[in-house]
C-alpha cells in the first residue's frame, strides 16, 4: 500500500538523519579526545624533561668515587634549577586546570584596576631592574570594573613577565590602562625580540614556544599565554598581539567594565 511505502520512506530518512547526527557526534568526541591526548602527552613530556636532567646529574655524581667539592656544588646548583623548573611547570598546570574547572565560578568584585596593575608592577619591578629594563605604568584615568581579581592578576602578570623575559638589557616595558564607557583597555608593550609572524597565531596554545631552547633557558613553560587567554575570555574579553621581529611586541586586552554571566 502507499501508506506502507510512506512509512518505509520515513523510517529510511530518519535512519539516515540519525546516522548523520551520530557520525557528527563521534567526530566531535574524536576531536576532543585528540586534544586531550595531545595535552596529556605534552604534560608528561614537559614534566619528564627536568626529571631526566636531575637523574643524569645524580647518576653522574654517584658514579664517581670521589667528587671534588667544586663539582659537587655545581651539580647540586644545576639540580636545584631543574627542581625550580619542575615546580614552575606544576604551578602553571595547576593554574590552568583551575581556570578550566572553575570557568563558571567567577569571583566577581568591583575593583580598582589601577591598583591591581600597580601591585603587579611593584612585584615585578626588581626583576626588571636586574636587567636594567625600564618598567613604566601610564594611566589615563581611574578604572573601576567587575573582575575576578585572582584571574585578572594572573593574566596581567604573565604579560608583563613575558615583556621582561623576552626583552634586551636596557630595554623598556610600557604598561598602559585606559577605558571608555563600556570597556577597559590594558596594553603591555615591550622593546624586546618580537615574535615571528608565523608564530603569532600559535602563541596562545598550551606549551607553544617560539624558540624551545631559548625559552627553556629563560625559564618558560609555554603555558603563560594560554592561562592569560583563558582568564581574559572568562571575563568576556579579547586579547590581541602586534609584533615585529627585532623591534618588540604589544599585547592589548579589552575587558567589559560590567561582568556578564554566561547564558549557557
Ligand atoms: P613561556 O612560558 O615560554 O613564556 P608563554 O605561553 O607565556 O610561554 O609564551 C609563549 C611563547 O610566546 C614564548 O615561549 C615566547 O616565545 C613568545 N612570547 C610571549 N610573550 C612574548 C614577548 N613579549 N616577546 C617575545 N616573545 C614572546
Amino acid at each position: 500500500s502507499s501508506e506502507g511505502n510512506e512509512l518505509h520512506e520515513y523510517a529510511f530518512l530518519e535512519t539516515i538523519r540519525f546516522s548523520e547526527a551520530f557520525n557528527k557526534l563521534i567526530g566531535r568526541f574524536k576531536v576532543l579526545d585528540e586534544t586531550r591526548q595531545e595535552f596529556v602527552s605534552n604534560v608528561s613530556h614537559e614534566l619528564k624533561t627536568p626529571l631526566t636532567s636531575m637523574k643524569v646529574l645524580a647518576d653522574s655524581l654517584l658514579s664517581q668515587e670521589e667528587v671534588p667539592a667544586e663539582l659537587y656544588r655545581e651539580f647540586m646548583g644545576d639540580m636545584s634549577e631543574e627542581i625550580e623548573r619542575e615546580n614552575k611547570i606544576i604551578n602553571d598546570l595547576l593554574s590552568l586546570v583551575k581556570m578550566d574547572k572553575t570557568s563558571h565560578d567567577m569571583n566577581i568584585e568591583t575593583l580598582d584596576i589601577n591598583q591591581i596593575v600597580e601591585r603587579i608592577l611593584k612585584r615585578l619591578r626588581p626583576i626588571a631592574q636586574k636587567q636594567n629594563i625600564e618598567l613604566v605604568f601610564e594611566t589615563f584615568r581611574t578604572v573601576e570594573a567587575e573582575v575576578d581579581e585572582t584571574k585578572l592578576s594572573l593574566a596581567v602578570s604573565n604579560l608583563v613577565e613575558n615583556a621582561i623575559k623576552y626583552n634586551h638589557k636596557n630595554g623598556w616595558v610600557h604598561v598602559s590602562l585606559n577605558a571608555d564607557h563600556k570597556f577597559f583597555y590594558l596594553k603591555v608593550a615591550d622593546s624586546g625580540m618580537g615574535i615571528p609572524k608565523e608564530s603569532q597565531e600559535h602563541i596562545f596554545e598550551r606549551f607553544y614556544r617560539v624558540d624551545k631552547s631559548h625559552s627553556r633557558e629563560i625559564g618558560g613553560t609555554g603555558l603563560g599565554l594560554a592561562i592569560t587567554r583563558s582568564a581574559v575570555v572568562m571575563h568576556r574579553g579579547a586579547i590581541k598581539v602586534y609584533s615585529e621581529e627585532g623591534e618588540g611586541t604589544t599585547f592589548t586586552v579589552r575587558i567589559p567594565l560590567k561582568y556578564v554571566a554566561s547564558t549557557n
